[in-house]
C-alpha cells in the first residue's frame, strides 16, 4: 500500500480587508514534505499520526506540503494555485497510490474560488483515479459541500470547541480510510443541511450531550462516523451554515436517515445551543460581582483565529474608561508597537499608540503613558498539544492595566503566552483574551468564571445580520423555522 499525506490549512472571513497571501502561509507554517520531522503543530501532527500508523503496518507514505495560516480574508489566488498545485504535482509524481489522506479546514476561499476544498478534492480524485481512497480531515467550523462529499471517500470533522480533538480525529480518519483500502467496509456519506447559521460552544449543554450523543453511536448498526460541521459564519458562500454528516457501512439510505434525523433533532435545539453573549460593560460589571479572580472575558469580536485584525481597542477603551483596576489583557496584534518597546528596552516609560491600526473593525488607536515590563522573542503558545506562533511579544503597563503586544497575528490559546513576557496572571481580578472558544481548554484552570463579550469589531454574533448574497435558502436566525418557508 502507498499513502500521500499532505495539509492545506486556513479559515477564511470573506469580510475580513487581511490579504491572505503566500507570507501568512510561509509566516506561521509551510514545510514541503518534511513536516513530519519537525515539532508538530496542529496541521502537521495529522500527517504525523497518518505516517505512524501506515509504517506500523508497512506501508509506504509519500509526504507532500503542509502548510496553514492564521485565518485572515480570501487567499490571493495565485497563492492558492501554487499551493495546490504543489500538493497536485507531488501526487501526479507519487501515482500510484492506493490512499490520499489530507489535513484541510472546509473554510477555506480563495479569489475566484469559494470552496477550495472541494476544488483541490475534485483534482486529487481525477488524478488517483475512482478506486483510490481519498480521506479529509476537517476544521469543525467547515461548509460541508457536495463537491466536497463527490471526491472524498471519507471525510472526518473535529467534534470538539474548542478544538482539543484533532489527533483522535485524525486517528479516527486513518482507520476509516484503512477499512475502506484494504476491503472491510465500503463507506458511503451523506449530509444533512440544518439551515443554521451560529457558534455552538460544546463544552456547554446541550452541545455537550449532543457530540456525546455522536460519539456513542459510532461503530454500531453499520454507522462508521457520525460528525457535525457547525459552518463558519463569517463566509460570504453558498453553503455557509451547520450540517451534519454520516458515514455508513454500505448503505446510503441509512447515512442519508441518521443525517436527517440527527440533524433534525439539533435543529429543534436551536435556541438552547445558540451561544451567549454578554455586552461589555454586562461582562465587566458580571466580573466585579464575582468573588476572586481571574475571571477570564473572552473579546470575541477581534479573535484572529477567525480572521478578526487582532488589534481592536473597543474593549480596552472601555476598561480605561470605566477605570478598572487590576485587569490584563491581550494578544494586540502591534508590531511597531512592539519594535517601539524593544527598542526602548525594559524598565523604560514613554507615550505609546496602542492598536486600531488595521481597519475600521479595530476601532481607533489607544494612546497610554506605558512602562514596558518584558521583552521576550519568538514566543509560542499551546494549542492543545502544539505550539503556535505568536512572534516577538511585549508586556507593557499603564497604570492598573497591562497588556501584552504581539508581532505575529494571533488568537490567545493558552497563558503561557503571557507568561513568556513575566506578566503572571494568576492575581489578576480580569484577564480579557482576544479568542472566540480555543483559550477555554487552556485557561479554565487558572479561571475563577469564564464570561463572552460581543464587542464591536469583525466577528459579530448578530448572525441574523450578517450581510449575505449568495445563500440560496433560508436559515436561522434570520428566519424563525426556515423548514416552514
Ligand atoms: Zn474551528
Amino acid at each position: 500500500m502507498k499513502v500521500f499525506v499532505a495539509g492545506l490549512d486556513t479559515e477564511t472571513n470573506t469580510f475580513a480587508p487581511i490579504p491572505t497571501g503566500y507570507a501568512s502561509f510561509t509566516d506561521t507554517f509551510l514545510a514541503h514534505g518534511d513536516a513530519t520531522r519537525q515539532a508538530p503543530n496542529y496541521c502537521s501532527n495529522q500527517l504525523l499520526i497518518w505516517r505512524t500508523q501506515a509504517e506500523a503496518r508497512g506501508w509506504d507514505v509519500v509526504e507532500s506540503l503542509c502548510t496553514y495560516a492564521e485565518p485572515g480574508g480570501r487567499i490571493v489566488a495565485a497563492a492558492y494555485e501554487a499551493l495546490r498545485d504543489e500538493i497536485l504535482s507531488d501526487l501526479g509524481g507519487a501515482m500510484p497510490v492506493d490512499m490520499v489522506l489530507i489535513a484541510l479546514h472546509g473554510a477555506t476561499a480563495a479569489d475566484g474560488y469559494d470552496d477550495c476544498e472541494g476544488d483541490l478534492l475534485a483534482r486529487i480524485r481525477a488524478i488517483v483515479g475512482p478506486d483510490a481512497v481519498v480521506g479529509a480531515e476537517l476544521d469543525l467550523h467547515c461548509h460541508l459541500t457536495e463537491a466536497m462529499l463527490h471526491s472524498a471517500t471519507v471525510l472526518v470533522i473535529y467534534k470538539e470547541y474548542p478544538h482539543t480533538d484533532i489527533g483522535d480525529r485524525a486517528a479516527d480518519l486513518f482507520a476509516l480510510a484503512a477499512d475502506a483500502v484494504e476491503g472491510r467496509t465500503h463507506p458511503v456519506m451523506a449530509m444533512f443541511d440544518c439551515r443554521m447559521i451560529g457558534a455552538f460552544r460544546t463544552t456547554e449543554q446541550p452541545a455537550r450531550g449532543f457530540v456525546d450523543r455522536m460519539y456513542a453511536l459510532e461503530g454500531r448498526d453499520g454507522i462508521l462516523s457520525v460528525s457535525l460541521g457547525h459552518g463558519f459564519p463569517w463566509a460570504d458562500v453558498a453553503d455557509v451554515g451547520v450540517k451534519t454528516l454520516v458515514i455508513a457501512d454500505g448503505d446510503r439510505a441509512k447515512a442519508a436517515h441518521f443525517a436527517k434525523t440527527l440533524g433534525e433533532e439539533f435543529f429543534s435545539m436551536r435556541e438552547a445551543l445558540a451561544a451567549k453573549f454578554l455586552t461589555v460593560d454586562a461582562a465587566v460589571d458580571a466580573a466585579l460581582a464575582i468573588q476572586g479572580g481571574p475571571v477570564v472575558i473572552a473579546d470575541v469580536a477581534d479573535n484572529p483565529g477567525g480572521g478578526a485584525p487582532g488589534d481592536s481597542t473597543f474593549v480596552l477603551r472601555r476598561l480605561l474608561e470605566r477605570r478598572v483596576q487590576n485587569v490584563a489583557s491581550g494578544f494586540y496584534c502591534d508590531p511597531m508597537a512592539v519594535r517601539f518597546c524593544q527598542e526602548a528596552g525594559v524598565g523604560a516609560r514613554f507615550p505609546l499608540r496602542i492598536g486600531g491600526k488595521t481597519s475600521v473593525q479595530s476601532g481607533d488607536p489607544v494612546d497610554l503613558v506605558v512602562t514596558v515590563r518584558g521583552l521576550a522573542e519568538n514566543v509560542t503558545q499551546r494549542f492543545g498539544p502544539s505550539p503556535a506562533p505568536m512572534g516577538d511579544a511585549v508586556w507593557v503597563s499603564a497604570g492598573s492595566i497591562d497588556l501584552v503586544l504581539i508581532t505575529h497575528r494571533t488568537q490567545v490559546f493558552h497563558p503561557e503566552g503571557f507568561a513568556a513576557t513575566g506578566l503572571d496572571l494568576s492575581a489578576k481580578k480580569i484577564v480579557v483574551v482576544k479568542s472566540s472558544q480555543h483559550f477555554h481548554a487552556g485557561f479554565a484552570p487558572i479561571a475563577r468564571a469564564i464570561l463572552y463579550a460581543s464587542a464591536q469589531g469583525a466577528l459579530s454574533a448578530d448572525f441574523a445580520n450578517i450581510p449575505y448574497t449568495k445563500i440560496a435558502r433560508a436559515w436561522w436566525p434570520k428566519v424563525a423555522d426556515p423548514f416552514a418557508t
